[in-house]
């Protein structure tokens, strides 16, 4: 994920003469309190994180939330011009308008409260028999939550041109197994402020005190089981031992307690043939805990997640409690942001393809796809060379890998064709029902996917989301228009930035597609190992020193970042900042070798990549993402890196008492 450059959209289009050269951003944010061998993303960054204390009502602030800001400020005008005045029904502006109404009609939204739920809530309070608890989890998973178990309609790993039924694991409230497992402080209050946060909805569903802690407890009862059931995190990274295809038949036999047929019927799948579960020892468990906890205990369960996943539309006092648990309580939020913020956001990734429409016309720097496909092609061609030159692969295996590589599809900035939300209907009237309306139209758009062919062309993020992807399944890179933009910026910037922020997003995704699980996904994405063991043994070799290299780095006393979870991110975060150097080195200011706002340019690149990562994070945010997120946080993200590579020794002349230091021996190469 990451990045961009900023480019006022007029300044781009009428370039402005004479100006006083403006500060420069990278020059102001350098800490001189820090040596950059010490702490390379603190000297880089100190000043501004200094500067810039997270805000009361966020969890972070960095370029994350500067690009963020920037982007929010254009959707909400997008907003505005669309709520202003009635537009055609199913028109864009129409939806657009009105979605953002409801979010903002904070006066009907109180007074409905919860009142479009009460049949729903009052029928899931009368399940008395496992029929009927099978029943009502199809429903909400149609339309609040996803208890029990994930399902969903997926690209096939092995047969990447189909769409099937997937099940995995899931069903947890908490962002990780971990936080039901172990047992330190972190853990125990954020278990207690999931109690307290579960009470609170059961009160609002009309219970008494004792009642709704009893439930409450229940509710934590059904999840511990799940967690313990679940596998660890870093144990589904693997593809091979994720899928398990099988007939629903063999589904009947692995869970006798839960009749999936007529789960199917429920949702509306007729024809189910196979399905790939993802983890039978976790529906294994799942079947257990059915025949071994009571009907009223697993009610109460459901009941929950029917309503915490819509509790948030539901007027101020139960979006207050959502926020105390999800964002105060696991992210060390301390206020909500304000309505307006809320209801763009939301606004935006609901509608998001419709909104992306009009960003692109409006918002998007012109001439970004073509600076995103210059790049692209770019980095692209600096991974061909590095992988000819590669010590540990065989040549057989480069010759695949070379044609994979020129496989690779690119998406950028836009696509050019949008998703159909022309099904989705949304009016003035209720935020909730709305919320309603798009929950069903999602699940419903999904499982419609069901036996179709993959549609190649599918976007899975927006033009204003960013962040970036590769899909294994696809052999793809995604970088949305918005990483265009570099905060500080009143134009373009120097390339030593550019190749650093941009490249290094394309060089980070592209290298998912060679890694420990793209090795395992053909050029067309089927799920296929095309390395010989070989290879493999020496690519192991050396992403065992970056599981070690990162597992040696303590967020606190006790707890130290998963190598093993993170080593795929990790892995393309050193080889994309490496493939992006080398393409900044073939650029002819890189070779003028003139000092850019007081640095070489090979410094300037390292502030570059610094500057993609300007982050910092609340304490609980921190934890949050080690236990639960694939990437390293963002100070490791660049420490860790660059500690592997030589031209940073270079450029920064370390020496063996320098904390970054590692000796040349262990600095770790992969690309
Ligand atoms: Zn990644």
């Amino acid at each position: 994920m990451k990045n961009g450059l900023f480019l006022a959209f007029a300044l781009l289009c009428a370039p402005t003469t004479a100006q006083v050269p403006p500060t420069d951003p990278i020059s102001a944010h350098i800490d001189p309190t820090v040596r950059p061998q010490d702490d390379f993303f603190q000297y880089a960054n100190g000043t501004w994180l200094k500067a810039n204390a997270i805000p009361a009502s966020e969890q972070e602030n960095g370029i994350f939330k500067t690009i963020q800001d920037t982007v929010d400020a254009q959707v909400y005008r997008i907003c505005l011009q669309a709520v202003e005045k009635r537009h055609p029904f199913g028109s864009a502006k129409q939806k657009i308008g009105d979605f953002y109404y409801t979010a903002m009609d904070s006066a009907t939204s109180n007074r409905e409260g919860i009142a479009p739920l009460r049949d729903d809530l009052a029928r899931l309070k009368d399940i008395d028999s496992p029929d009927k608890l099978l029943v009502a989890t199809a429903y909400v998973q149609l339309v609040s939550g996803s208890p029990f178990f994930s399902f969903y309609v997926g690209q096939d790993e092995k047969d990447s041109e189909l769409n099937t039924l997937h099940i995995g694991q899931g069903g947890l409230t908490l962002p990780d197994r971990r936080y039901y497992m172990e047992d330190d402080a972190q853990n125990l209050s954020a278990r207690q402020a999931f109690h307290t946060y579960a009470a609170t909805l059961f009160r609002a569903m009309g219970e008494t005190e004792s009642d709704a802690t009893a439930a409450a407890t229940d509710v934590l009862t059904v999840e511990h089981a799940l967690a313990k059931t679940s596998r660890p995190r870093e144990d589904t990274r693997d593809p091979f031992t994720n899928y398990f295809m099988m007939s629903v038949d063999s589904l009947r036999l692995l869970t006798p307690q839960f009749y999936w047929p007529a789960f199917f019927r429920e949702v509306g799948l007729e024809k189910v043939g196979r399905v790939v579960v993802e983890q039978p020892d976790f529906l294994q468990g799942l079947n257990d805990m059915l025949a071994q906890l009571p009907t009223a205990t697993l009610r109460n369960y459901l009941r929950f997640h029917y309503l915490d996943g819509l509790a948030a539309y539901a007027g101020d006092s139960l979006y207050e409690a959502s926020f105390n648990f999800y964002s105060r309580a696991l992210r060390g939020v301390e206020q909500p942001r304000p309505r307006w913020k809320r209801a763009v956001s939301i606004t935006n990734s609901i509608l998001g393809d419709l909104v992306g429409q009009i960003y692109v016309d409006e918002y998007l720097p012109k001439g970004t796809k073509e600076k995103f496909v210059e790049i692209g092609n770019a980095v692209r061609q600096e991974f061909a060379i590095r992988i000819k030159n590669l010590s540990w692969m065989s040549a057989d295996t480069k010759h695949k890998a070379l044609d994979k590589l020129n496989a690779v599809n690119m998406k950028l900035a836009y696509p050019d064709k949008w998703k159909d939300l022309s099904r989705l209907h949304i009016t003035r009237t209720s935020y909730l029902k709305n919320m309603m309306a798009y929950r069903k139209w999602s699940s419903q758009r999904n499982l419609d996917k069901l036996g179709q062919p993959v549609d190649r062309d599918e976007w899975h993020m927006q033009p204003q989301t960013y962040n970036a992807y590769y899909s294994p399944s696809n052999n793809e890179i995604c970088i949305p228009g918005c990483n265009i933009i570099v905060p500080g910026f009143d134009g373009m910037p120097d390339d030593a930035v550019l190749y650093a922020i941009i490249g290094g997003t394309f060089g980070h995704e592209i290298t998912h597609g060679f890694d420990d699980q793209g090795c395992l996904f053909d050029k067309k994405g089927n799920l296929e190992n095309w390395w010989t063991t070989a290879d493999k043994e020496q690519f192991d070799k050396r992403t065992q020193q970056i599981v070690r290299q990162f597992d040696e780095f303590y967020i606190t006393d006790s707890l130290h970042i998963n190598g093993s979870l993170t080593q795929g991110e990790n892995i393309a975060d050193l080889g994309g900042v490496v493939v992006a150097l080398e393409a900044y080195k073939k650029t002819s200011e890189y070779r003028s070798g003139q000092p850019i706002h007081g640095l070489t340019p090979l410094q300037r690149f390292f502030h570059g990549y610094a500057l993609a990562w300007m982050e910092q994070l609340r304490p609980e945010a921190l934890q949050n993402q080690v236990k639960s997120n694939e990437h390293a946080p963002a100070k490791w993200r660049v420490n860790g890196p660059l500690a592997n590579i030589n031209d940073f020794y270079e450029a920064y002349s370390l020496r063996p008492a320098d904390h970054m230091y590692r000796a040349p021996k262990d600095r770790i190469v992969i690309w």
